[in-house]
């Protein structure tokens, strides 16, 4: 099939590459010039396990990369949209790149097309992107034809193109059983063991895309807010957690305590979920607190280090590990180590980091112009520092040699933010070990 995919995202990107894998040809749209300049020379501007090899693999063949949006449209079947839908300061979503592309899309179709909404919009945008298509239809007095089709992506950053390869399900909201069909012959390379494809209205697939972070993120505040009793009556998380993961109702995925969520999904889905109820005459009592919990439980884990140091750290060094949001990728949008090494610098503390992937992204975005020190491995940022964080948990933190970090840190005190160490071990080696939970 031929395919346009607009907006060459973490979504985007991962989607196209995807589909020119299994012999569909695609063109991979975005604003950025810049992007679309590297893309085209093989330059990958996000790190995701096994995504530089496809796209090498298919660029110039199936898949091509282009600003032209207007010309990808027209040669194209069926129409991607996959730009950001970015948290505004009030929680909605905002759906102004959306909806420029369902203008532009409007003002140049020229046959039958399937334009599919793959970005995470509130319920009642794909019929708003309809009526804007047709409204641009209708005023170049053209009556092609065209339908809109909800296709939220489910992929996870660190492991989108297994994800988007292999996917759990693939949901399909859309008004005729013409394009149920077409979108099933599109996504059956994906299924080869058995069918995943899950067809519903359009209203419904919207709004299972919100549901679905809102259920992750209920987890993960879940065992926060039990992590934080446990601390308070003397009880272990890790046991707690394995204790209830058993029971198969309860499972094991998704209840790993830490320093809360982030990264461009939960918290701005969350918060869009807020909004939409409000918006329709419900207040939303449990999500609300799941947002509540994770604000705070980045602000406890700084208060650990604040407890052991005091508020004024002039004069004081920490190493941090860990900057991207997740391990496996080197995003770092809404990641709590953005906040931590915030609040530490702004109480007089100087920071040395190592994170194996987000270091440019930290230097261009996050944290450009905060003064840090950037390390080329873990055990140089620890050297004469008062204290290691921990807060993204790379498999390299996963066992690192304390003798160093023993010989290395001025005092060997570890903030561990994603429990990664044996406690018992750490004490033993006169550690002062701080955990979520423990
Ligand atoms: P992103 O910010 O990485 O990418 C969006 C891209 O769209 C950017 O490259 C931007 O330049 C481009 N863009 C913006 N306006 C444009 C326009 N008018 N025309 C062409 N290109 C334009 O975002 P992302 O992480 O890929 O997320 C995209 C959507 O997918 C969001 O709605 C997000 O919630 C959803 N989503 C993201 C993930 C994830 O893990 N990142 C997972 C599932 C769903």
């Amino acid at each position: 099939m031929k395919i346009a995919v607009i907006g060459a995202g973490y979504v985007g990107l991962v989607t196209g590459t995807c589909f020119s894998e299994m012999g569909n040809d695609v063109i991979c749209v975005d604003i950025d010039k810049e992007k679309i300049e590297n893309l085209d020379k093989g330059i990958i501007p996000i790190y995701e396990p096994g995504l530089k090899e496809l796209i090498h693999n298919n660029i110039s063949k199936t898949l091509f990369f282009s600003e032209d949006i207007k010309r990808a449209i027209q040669k194209s079947d069926i129409i991607f949209i996959s730009v950001g839908t970015p948290m505004m300061k009030d929680g909605n979503a905002d759906l102004s790149a959306v909806f420029d592309v369902a203008k532009t899309i409007g003002e140049v179709i020229d046959s039958y097309k399937i334009i599919v909404s793959k970005s995470t919009v509130p319920v009642g945008t794909t019929l708003k992107i309809k009526e804007i298509i047709q409204s641009g239809v209708t005023k170049r007095n053209n009556n092609v034809e065209f339908d809109v089709v909800s296709n939220p992506e489910f992929l996870k950053e660190g492991a989108a193109v297994v994800d988007f390869m292999k996917p759990d399900r693939v949901v399909i909201g859309a008004e005729n059983n013409v394009v149920f069909e077409k979108m099933k012959e599109l996504y059956n390379p994906f299924f080869r063991t058995h069918d995943r494809f899950i067809t519903m209205d359009i209203p419904s697939a919207e709004m299972t895309k919100y549901a679905a972070n809102a259920m992750l993120a209920t987890k993960i505040s879940f065992i926060n807010e039990i992590a934080n009793i446990c601390e308070k009556v003397g009880a272990d998380v890790n046991n707690v957690r394995v204790g209830i993961g058993s029971d198969t109702r309860i499972g094991y995925d998704f209840i790993y305590p830490g320093i809360g969520y982030g990264g461009i999904c939960f918290p701005k889905d969350v918060a869009a979920l807020i909004k939409l109820g409000e918006q329709n005459g419900y207040e939303s009592k449990l999500i609300s607190s799941v947002d509540k919990v994770n604000k705070d439980q980045k602000k406890l884990f700084l208060s650990k280090i604040l407890n052991k140091f005091g508020e004024d750290l002039l004069g004081l060094s920490f190493a941090v590990w860990g900057l991207s949001f997740k391990p496996e990728t080197n995003d770092m949008r809404q990641a709590p180590s953005v906040f931590i090494i915030k609040e530490l610098i702004k109480r007089g503390a100087s920071i040395k980091v190592y994170d194996p992937k987000a270091i440019d992204e930290a230097k261009e975005n996050e944290l450009k112009g905060v003064n840090v020190f950037y390390g080329e491995n873990k055990y140089e940022v620890v050297k004469n520092v008062d204290a290691l964080i921990l807060l993204t948990e790379w498999k390299e933190f996963r066992s690192p040699n304390f003798d160093i970090l023993k010989k290395y840190l001025k005092r060997p005190i570890i903030f561990d933010g994603r429990n990664q160490y044996l406690n018992y071990k750490l004490k033993e080696s006169g550690f002062e070990y701080y955990m979520v939970g423990r």
